[in-house]
């Protein structure tokens, strides 16, 4: 019996040994690829990452997920970029996003839309308070912000609602890239966050000021580089969901009638993105939420300061 005991205990321990070492892998292990000769996307855990080269060193949008992340991004923008990082770009609210951004030095630029700023203080309070304080965005903007590093623009615009109510775009004016943050998710079903903003019914007009910008490669939020066409893709799926969305919580239609009812065609080469037991974006996810913002069932929350009547 003892002995067996023993065995059982060696196993699970061996188990949760390898359970480490994949999740220690699976969260530091970083890839990279050049879009253009001055802009690399880092893929990972996490939302992609832009690193643009200048005269003077690296442009940085956004961090992924953990500290321990920030770190090694932080080192590798320093050698795709040129030297040290001059500022970096948080395209929204999102952990998984911005929760490596502690590995910069205090006293690094850090620019987002003033609403995202809003939605970290309403939704990650816990985190961006105490010692990495100093790490949440400092270089605030409402429509449009711009920085001249070197020899290069960087252009970051706010355009309208989609994914949260605050996400901006990065446009690397003299290579044609832009990095959309997760306003687009290429061929993967999107996150919808309705709390903070997010709109399914105006997140195709929103595109529409984004494509009307000029740039040949995009930096999805999630999912490999792509062009122009793979915007429009998912811009088409955005629209027919909304549009069905609009059209059953018009016809009175419960959820479960809703979800039951569903014959959407622009996502057939779409994949789910998911991490058990925290969360799972797929088709009827993104039915549901586009239900309850068309029904009325779920409202932005208000985030108690006069801007927020805009929401
Ligand atoms: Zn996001």
């Amino acid at each position: 019996m003892g002995r067996k005991v023993g065995v059982i205990a060696a196993v699970l321990v061996a188990l949760v040994g390898v359970l480490a070492v994949y999740l220690y892998n699976r969260i530091t292990v970083l890839d990279h690829e050049a879009v253009t000769d001055s802009v690399s996307v880092i893929y990972g855990a996490g939302g992609n990452v832009a690193v643009l080269r200048t005269q003077r060193g690296a442009v940085v949008v956004d961090t992924m997920t953990f500290p321990i992340q920030g770190r090694r991004i932080l080192a590798l923008a320093e050698r795709l970029g040129g030297g040290p990082t001059q500022a970096v770009i948080n395209t929204h609210y999102h952990a998984d996003h911005t929760h490596g951004n502690p590995a910069w030095p205090a006293g690094t630029r850090i620019v987002s839309t003033e609403r995202t700023r809003a939605y970290l203080d309403q939704f990650d309070s816990a985190f961006w308070e105490g010692p990495v304080a100093g790490s949440a965005p400092n270089d605030l903007f409402e429509d449009r912000h711009e920085l001249r590093i070197g020899d290069k623009t960087v252009r970051s615009f706010h355009l309208g609602r989609g994914h949260t109510g605050g996400d901006l775009v990065v446009l690397f004016v003299e290579d044609r890239v832009l990095h959309t943050g997760d306003l687009f998710f290429n061929r993967r079903y999107p996150n919808i966050d309705l709390e903070a903003g997010g709109s399914v019914q105006q997140w195709a007009q929103t595109l529409e000021s984004v494509l009307a910008l000029d740039f040949d490669r995009v930096i999805p939020g999630h999912g490999p580089v792509t062009d122009r066409s793979g915007l429009l893709e998912f811009q088409r799926f955005i629209a027919e969901l909304a549009a069905f969305a609009r059209e059953s919580a018009a016809a009175g239609m419960s959820l479960e009638e809703t979800l039951a009812a569903a014959s959407l065609e622009h996502d057939a080469a779409f994949e789910e993105l998911s991490v058990p037991f925290l969360y799972k974006f797929d088709r009827d996810f993104a039915i549901r939420r586009a239900w309850e913002e068309a029904s009325g069932a779920v409202r932005p929350v208000e985030l108690g300061d006069p801007a927020s009547g805009k929401l």
